[in-house]
């Protein structure tokens, strides 16, 4: 991720932010919105288009993000489109833009200032703007109708990375000359594998390489007059014979009752999709997603793996999922308080030193804290060094699932069974029959999101899905108030949260029931107090209570995603482990997406890691 570089930028005379390395302007000098207006919006038949678009989302593919300006002028007119026609079929713009050198936030923000008619539109995207990791950015505005996909990395290796066609292609970047890596046939041909029938480009360029490299591609090209004083521009257009429709997505049944299922029902709802959540407890969050606490961070490697990426990018994602919910009024306990990670032995010290000395990942993601550092940002004396997480914490999941069923059944098209045990599936022509204690159910797509009994049906039982028992203790300390971030050692304690600290937690492979048990509450506390040598903060300590639960887990750590082969509309989402909080809001995202053949938030390699048929 470190091979990420800021882009280097100064602003001319006339306030237009150019890019050093490149010696050429993001926007054109004679005032940067009228010529995206005219290049990429009108030569791509925006915003009229939106009005006839048969599906329920529009897809446009940019290169080059620079500034941002072509995605907040057509998030704009997106905006007006839906104002204006708010029963058109086309509901959601999906805009997954490419780039390689992303803008540090303080030259975005100097870059924006100058757009004021698009003030409003400019702060919501400086807010939720990435860190420079690689990857896939998700970003969600205006109730999930606008969806930005910022891709960071060079758009000819990430191209290949997705496979979700487009309507429309911003053909972005700097001029040919200026910038010849970028406009390879590759370039060309992917974007032809991105378009179908009527997908058409529009770009700022009449170079001839980009003429041929587009004619050579498959498109139907043609010169036209360019914008102020350039005389040339190019448009094109994909002619292809039509591909058959997919069949719209109406109604998708859960099987299951945590995290990972109410994420799922909320990106599906948003889609305007139907759900049907079935549950077999009589509450929801009545297993792994019962705890008070639960720590939200991500795992991170030295080293670029695949799960410390999944982990970054979910992480990244998750903190903008929750804020957004919280800001729509689900009112569930969360707080972005920090996490230490304290080094309390040898091997996750040099673990730790690694992760430092490699220097893969920005400073505002993690950093290295010595033992006073880290008492300071504790709130309590500590006695070892570690790394800090200064953008991590904790929330509520058995809140939040609560709060998030609350808005569902709020929505027409929610419907929740509980107390509702799904014995076995059986296919029957274009459903599957669910045979339940309360009768059956049928159900067109279904999404097996069970946590630890995911592996419990003769659909998924080649899952080697491992169950492992975990408790979780409640205490009460009061001289443990102080605690300001989340403090990690084997093991974690939480800031305390109405009066109680959680404090965890303990892994069991060998239950199989999942009592809570005293044996348990006590070997928390013996195991934080010798990790961090029997401070005095941790003396005398009450335990008022626990929580226990099984964590299912797959061999390689990964969780699964995604349908089975063989078994249509059968969905798996799962294995999670001790991470649903912080996996639950991207996995649910990507299944979303999946199912409503939408563009999808995380590349195709990393898809194919988490695929149930990789057993
Ligand atoms: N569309 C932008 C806007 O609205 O502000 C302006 C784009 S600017 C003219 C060109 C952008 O392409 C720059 O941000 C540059 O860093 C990016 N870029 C250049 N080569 C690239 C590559 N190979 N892959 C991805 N992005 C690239």
């Amino acid at each position: 991720m470190s091979e990420l570089s800021n882009a280097k930028i100064h602003f001319n005379e006339q306030g237009t932010p150019v890019a050093s390395d490149f010696d050429d302007v993001y926007f054109s000098n004679d005032g940067g919105m009228a010529e995206t207006d005219y290049v990429f919006l009108l030569h791509n038949g925006l915003p009229q288009r939106w009005q006839n678009h048969t599906g329920s989302a529009f897809h446009i593919i940019e290169t080059g993000f620079g500034t941002g300006a072509n995605f907040l002028l057509t998030w704009q007119r997106f905006r007006q489109h839906r104002q204006q026609f708010p029963a058109a079929t086309c509901q959601r713009l999906y805009f997954s833009s490419f780039e390689k050198f992303p803008l540090s936030l303080n030259d975005l923000t100097r870059a924006l200032a100058i757009h004021t008619e698009l003030s409003e539109l400019c702060q919501l995207l400086l807010a939720a703007y990435p860190l420079p990791l690689s990857g896939c950015h998700r970003m969600s505005f205006d109730n999930g109708s606008v969806i930005l996909d910022l891709w960071l990395g060079d758009v000819n290796t990430l191209l290949p990375e997705i496979n979700s066609r487009a309507d429309a292609i911003y053909l972005d970047g700097f001029a040919p000359s200026k910038n010849p890596d970028m406009w390879q046939p590759e370039l060309f041909t992917n974007l032809a594998r991105l378009s179908y029938s009527g997908t058409t480009v529009a770009t700022f360029t009449s170079a001839g390489l980009v003429k041929r490299g587009l004619q050579q591609a498959g498109f139907t090209v043609a010169k036209v007059k360019g914008f102020g004083r350039k005389r040339e521009m190019l448009t094109a257009r994909m002619e292809l014979s039509a591909a058959l429709a997919e069949p719209e997505t109406l109604e998708v049944t859960i099987i299951g009752g945590g995290i990972a299922s109410m994420c799922t029902a909320l990106a599906l709802i948003q889609r305007g999709i139907a759900v049907h959540l079935i549950c077999e407890d009589d509450n929801i969050a009545a297993q792994a997603s019962q705890n008070r606490q639960g720590a939200v961070y991500p795992n991170l490697h030295a080293n670029l793996t695949p799960e410390s990426q999944l982990h970054a990018l979910a992480f990244l994602y998750a903190r903008q999922f929750y804020q957004r919910w919280h800001n729509a009024g689900l009112n569930f306990a969360m707080d972005w308080c920090g996490l230490l990670h304290l080094a309390t032995n040898e091997q996750l010290q040099q673990r730790q030193q690694k992760l430092i000395d490699k220097a893969l990942w920005p400073e505002s993601l993690v950093r290295a804290a010595t033992a006073n550092q880290a008492s300071v940002i504790a709130g309590l004396p500590v006695n070892h060094s570690g790394i800090y997480y200064p953008l991590a914490g904790w929330l509520s999941p058995q809140q939040f699932c609560q709060q998030a069923l609350y808005f569902l059944q709020q929505q027409a098209e929610f419907r929740v069974s509980l107390n509702c045990h799904v014995a076995a599936l059986t296919r029957q022509q274009d459903a599957w029959l669910l045979t339940t204690n309360t009768g059956e159910i049928s159900a067109t797509k279904l999404v097996l999101a069970c946590g630890s009994k995911l592996a419990s049906f003769d659909q998924s039982k080649v899952l080697p899905l491992n169950k492992i028992r975990g408790q979780v203790s409640h205490i009460k300390q009061a001289a443990m108030a102080p605690l300001k971030t989340v403090l990690c050692h084997k093991g974690y304690i939480t800031p305390q949260w109405q009066g109680l600290h959680c404090i965890g937690a303990t892994f069991d492979r060998l239950s199989t029931e999942s009592v809570i048990t005293e044996q348990d509450d006590q070997e928390n506390l013996q195991l934080a107090q010798a990790q961090l040598q029997h401070p005095e903060w941790l003396e005398d300590t009450e335990i008022t209570g626990a929580a226990a639960a099984f964590r299912a887990t797959l061999p390689d750590h990964l969780p699964v995603v995604g349908t089975v082969t063989d078994q249509p509309g059968l969905y798996l989402f799962g294995a999670l482990g001790a991470r649903g909080i912080m996996l639950s809001p991207l996995l649910a995202e990507l299944l979303a997406c999946q199912i409503c053949a939408e563009p999808l938030p995380l590349n195709l390699s990393l898809i194919n890691r988490l695929s149930a048929n990789r057993f």
